[in-house]
Order: structure tokens, then C-alpha cells, then sequence
């Protein structure tokens, strides 16, 4: 995966994103859509599909899992997993929603507020 600076028309600014590289001589060099993986998806991702990925913001949260890179820079919380039993960090995106990071699963995300103990 190679990282490259993108211009996102959804978000309005550069954002960062990563393309995986065919392997030489395997294929022929044509990038497709689905090589791409932003970093920078977040609840500011409303929309129903990302113009860089073709994809919805729940399927590039997804490719960013699948594809091993660190989701530091993303907003997370800590749940529990619907679909793995595990507790995870989630990915938020869209207006709340949130991703599994384990297993991909998307889910809901319904706390707005922190409370004391
Ligand atoms: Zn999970």
C-alpha cells in the first residue's frame, strides 16, 4: 500500500489515502476502485457513498480494516461486538454509526454524552 494525498469533493479538502500496488508482472497496472482505502473516514462522512473509494462510508471502513493499516488518527470507542463477542475499538463514521475494528461489523452508535461513575 502506497499512501497519496487525495482531494475528497464529499469532504471538501485533501485528504489522506492508501492504494495497494498490483504486484509486477501478475496484472496489468490498472488501479480499481477498490484499491483504495481512505484514512481520514469519519462521522464527517455523511454521505452515501465516498467519490474516491465508489464505496459506502460503512464498505471503506471495512477496506481500511481489512487492509492492516493503523487506525490512529480515526475517532474511536470502545464496545462491545455484536457479531464477534469481543471487545473492540469501533471506527466512527457517518452520523452515528460506528465500525467493528476486529471484524468489520457495523453497528450503532447511541451514546451522545459521558456520565460520572
Ligand atoms: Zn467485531
Amino acid at each position: 500500500m502506497k499512501s497519496h494525498q487525495l482531494y475528497c469533493s464529499a469532504c471538501d479538502r485533501q485528504v489522506k489515502v492508501m492504494i495497494s500496488e498490483a504486484p509486477l508482472g501478475e496484472h496489468q497496472a490498472t488501479l480499481h476502485d477498490d484499491e483504495l482505502v481512505c484514512l481520514e473516514i469519519g462521522d464527517h462522512c455523511n454521505g452515501s457513498l465516498c467519490p474516491l473509494g465508489a464505496a459506502e462510508p460503512q464498505a471503506m471502513v471495512s477496506r481500511l480494516i481489512h487492509s492492516g493499516e493503523k487506525i490512529e488518527g480515526l475517532k474511536t470507542v470502545k464496545g462491545h461486538g455484536p457479531a464477534c463477542d469481543l471487545e473492540a475499538d469501533f471506527i466512527l463514521f457517518g452520523k452515528g454509526k460506528a465500525s467493528c475494528s476486529v471484524c468489520g461489523t457495523a453497528a450503532r452508535w447511541v451514546a451522545e454524552h459521558v456520565e460520572p461513575m
